[in-house]
């Protein structure tokens, strides 16, 4: 099946979905109920690979069939956790081969087959192996960073959920991601079991969303909430949605963009049913914005999910206003409204992935009036110590003078408003 390659099997601790919920029975919907015809019907429709990903399933996988390959369980039981399946790949940088073998490093390595294809495999500068690939640098810790810099152990009230902000919560459901980002803010706490937690591990959580009528809204998050099964994620919104007083829910993911085949019908059909629920995605670069993460956007969007986007801002990948309004513009044009930009987190080993604060709000300058201003996002810094996201404008507010408001406008032009009179 994998042609010149060989694959490890995925071993349990990996990779497990064999905690299912409590009460299965109802679970078996999803092959004996009425929609089942429809979700048939539904799948028929194959789901795009792209030129240069037929071309990399060509040469490094050639006895994968597009039925295989489109699999999203396919994709994450051959994903690329070693050197020794990468290096078939990539010509990699002692660099990089010291850093992937090194045990100090804070997240193992992973890359879906898919994200893998999209790799530029002779440039040690592309922008999506720099995110996915590590390098010594991580072992470099530098003043500031911490394994939890935003603090959020100390806003965490009971396991597996962070309680910051009056009416939100974070609900940290899984520690398992499709594929691990380098600067990720929780490395200290994904990959760690490298499994899902299970749903007895929510149940404190649940309890205390039922119990804290202020809540009324959950950020799902983790790891990766879109890389649990179906009915996890279906007991999760189900239990969510029965509580009254939470009356929005969120899902904070990188799966259309790592591994877009998992946006299947079925889990469409299970999506659906729990509005209002709006999902944030991570991107990082506009190679990212492939025809199969746009299918896998127009899914969502078409059930009537609101996306928004989240980057973080990363020197050497995305710190320049070309490459990011490319990727806004592109947001858009796939039904993406661009949402923030963070500052990257000090997070260990991260001096070589933060630029300058002053970075972030050049770029927001080099958007904000040069493009639509839906294509703008807000740049914002989580403050380190717990302090929540602090937004960070240009200066275009210049004070207050005789009665008028000063202002500068895209262009550095002095305007002047009238305030009203008291
Ligand atoms: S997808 Fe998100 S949670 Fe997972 S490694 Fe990347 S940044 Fe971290």
């Amino acid at each position: 099946m994998n042609g010149e390659l060989e694959f490890e099997p995925l071993g349990q601790a990996e990779y497990c979905d064999d905690d299912e919920p409590p009460s299965g029975g109802k679970y078996d919907r999803y092959v004996d109920s009425a929609n089942y015809l429809e979700v048939k019907n539904h799948s028929a429709k194959a789901f795009p690979i792209n030129d240069n990903t037929q071309s990399f399933i060509k040469k490094f996988y050639p006895g994968v069939t597009n039925e295989e390959w489109n699999s999203w369980r396919w994709q994450l039981k051959n994903s690329i956790t070693s050197i020794k399946h990468l290096i078939k790949f990539i010509e990699l940088t002692p660099q990089e081969i010291e850093a992937i073998d090194n045990p100090h490093h804070s997240l193992p390595l992973r890359i879906t087959p898919y994200y893998a294809s999209l790799i530029g495999r002779d440039n040690e500068r592309d922008p999506i192996r720099r995110c996915m690939v590590p390098t010594i640098n991580e072992l470099l810790l530098s003043k500031g960073e911490s394994s939890d810099p935003l603090e959020e152990q100390h806003y965490s009230p009971v396991p597996n959920l962070v309680h910051r902000y009056p009416d939100r919560v974070l609900f940290l459901t899984t520690g398992f991601c499709s594929a691990y980002c380098r600067y990720c803010t929780r490395s200290h706490m994904v990959a760690k079991d490298k499994c899902h937690v299970g749903v007895e591990a929510w149940q404190p959580a649940l309890e205390y969303i039922r119990n804290h009528s202020e809540v009324r809204d959950v950020l799902v998050s983790g790891g990766d909430p879109l890389t649990m099964s179906d009915s996890h994620i279906e007991y999760l919104l189900q239990n969510l949605r029965a509580i009254k007083h939470v009356e929005i829910i969120r899902i904070g993911t990188k799966v259309p963009v790592v591994l877009p085949q998992r946006i299947t019908h079925n889990l469409l059909r299970i999506l659906k049913q729990y509005h209002p629920l709006y999902i944030s995605i991570h991107f990082a670069h506009p190679a990212e914005l492939t025809p199969e993460t746009a299918e896998a956007c127009a899914r969502l969007a078409n059930i009537g999910i609101p996306l928004g986007s989240q980057t973080v801002l990363l020197k050497g990948i995305n710190d320049n206003v070309d490459t990011m309004k490319r990727l806004m513009q592109g947001l858009l044009k796939i039904r993406v409204r661009p949402y923030y930009i963070y500052q990257c987190d000090p997070i260990p080993g991260s001096n070589h992935f933060r630029t300058k604060v002053s970075k972030g709000i050049e770029i927001i300058k080099g958007l904000r009036g040069f493009t639509t201003g839906y294509a703008v996002p807000t740049f914002v810094i989580d403050a380190p110590g717990g302090g929540g996201k602090i937004p960070l404008l240009p200066e275009y507010f210049q004070g207050e003078i005789d009665g008028k408001v000063i202002l500068k406008n895209y262009e550095d032009k002095t305007f002047y408003y009238p305030n009203p009179i008291d």
